[in-house]
């Protein structure tokens, strides 16, 4: 479904990456990823953020950039050629 960067996939995760988080409003343990923003409680279906949140691939993701501002605007992270990035190398001698 997603085509995300490789810090994000679940197959390299740990057992630690994954865990509970009671629900603020009625108690009951709702599972949080390590990378969601948000979860739902199954329960009473209140929405809360969580707490433990690490995006740890964006300390060394040279898109992370990118990713984040996808993950703002609610969009699924991508990666599309831009050609107003800044050229490398350029001596400006003139
Ligand atoms: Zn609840």
């Amino acid at each position: 479904m997603d085509k995300s960067c490789p810090g994000q996939n679940t197959l390299f995760w740990k057992p630690e990456d994954i865990y509970e988080i009671p629900c603020p409003v009625c108690g009951r343990p709702v599972e949080f990823f390590k990378d969601d923003l948000t979860r739902k409680c199954p329960s009473c279906g209140f929405r809360f953020p969580n707490p433990k949140l690490d995006l740890g691939c964006l300390e060394w993701c040279r898109y992370a950039d990118r990713c984040i501002a996808a993950l703002k605007e609610g969009k699924p992270a991508g990666v599309q050629d831009s050609s107003d990035e800044p050229k490398e190398g350029e001596e400006g001698s003139g």
